[in-house]
């Protein structure tokens, strides 16, 4: 049986275990746990999933993947720990660290970056991995496993990973935005917040699922729900003419930016 290690036991770490152990990827006796200094938290995530914490390297040597899970800023404290267990995948889900940090530490071993989101909590995550030169096809097939168990993950080269943070990484708020200015408006325009609230949240969810369940091309549904001079056809014009295709653009622009500033 595999054994994988979490370092860092925070938001990000709750949501990988909870959907390895709801989708039973591993079973919760194969999974351990570690954490700075917050033992009520170690001892919640024991009671409810069923993972063992643990508190020295020694405790976890034959582990066979390691995941880091901690913020950027606590991972150059960390990483020297952790150094002996060289026959270990090592997986990150650190935004904006590189795989170079990583190779410093394990030169010699499969390294994968992941670029999570938070709908990772409720398991529909939209992941971005990229491998180091050591990845094999056994490692992949592993690491991908673990990643679906948080939703859909897409296989990218490390660089493109500032433009998965632009677009997947920081998107759930995109769409929140979305809906607050969707409910901002039809509050302005005469419904009341309740009925704008739960009519824009539908609104999205079902557009989301006819792209997922259909597959069809977003123009396709788009054009086979506008019909001329009719009234949606009347509000892509009023998009078009505010210039929402280059504001997206320059949207996701900024946050790859900002991502490869911070990288
Ligand atoms: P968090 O602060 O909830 O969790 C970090 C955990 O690491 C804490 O529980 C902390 O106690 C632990 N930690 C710190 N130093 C440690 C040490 N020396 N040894 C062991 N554990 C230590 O943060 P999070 O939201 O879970 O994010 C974790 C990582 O996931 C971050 O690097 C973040 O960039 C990345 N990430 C998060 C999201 C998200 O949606 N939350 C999305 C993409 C990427």
């Amino acid at each position: 049986m595999k054994k994988i290690a979490f370092i860092g036991a925070g938001s990000m770490a709750e949501a990988i275990i909870a959907g390895i152990v709801k989708h039973e990827v591993l079973p919760a006796n194969a999974i351990y746990v570690t954490n700075h200094s917050n033992k009520e938290r170690l001892a919640r995530l024991h009671e409810q999933y069923g993972v063992t914490p643990f508190r020295d390297v020694e405790n976890i040597k034959d582990v066979d993947v390691l995941i880091f899970a901690t913020k950027p800023n606590q991972i150059a404290e960390v990483l020297p720990k952790y150094a002996s267990l060289t026959n270990a995948i090592i997986v990150s889900v650190l935004a904006g660290t590189p795989l170079a940090t990583f190779e410093a530490t394990f030169p010699n071993q499969a390294i994968a970056r992941v670029m999570p989101n938070t709908s990772a909590t409720i398991g529909e995550s939209a992941s971005g991995v990229a491998w180091n030169t050591k990845v094999t096809d056994e490692a992949k097939r592993w690491v991908t496993s673990l990643v679906e168990a948080i939703g859909i993950v897409q296989e990218v080269d490390e660089e493109q990973l500032h433009t998965v943070t632009g677009l997947s990484g920081s998107g759930p708020a995109y769409v929140y935005f979305f809906v607050e200015a969707l409910e901002a408006a039809a509050i302005q325009e005469g419904l009341d917040p309740k009925t704008a609230r739960e009519l824009a949240i539908q609104t999205i969810k079902g557009a989301a699922l006819m792209l997922d369940e259909t597959r069809e091309e977003p123009a396709t549904l788009r054009e086979r729900v506008t019909s001329p001079n009719g009234t949606t056809a009347a509000g892509l014009d009023a998009l078009r003419e505010h210039q929402f295709a280059e504001t997206i653009h320059a949207c996701v622009q900024a946050a790859k930016q900002r991502s490869i500033e911070l990288g």
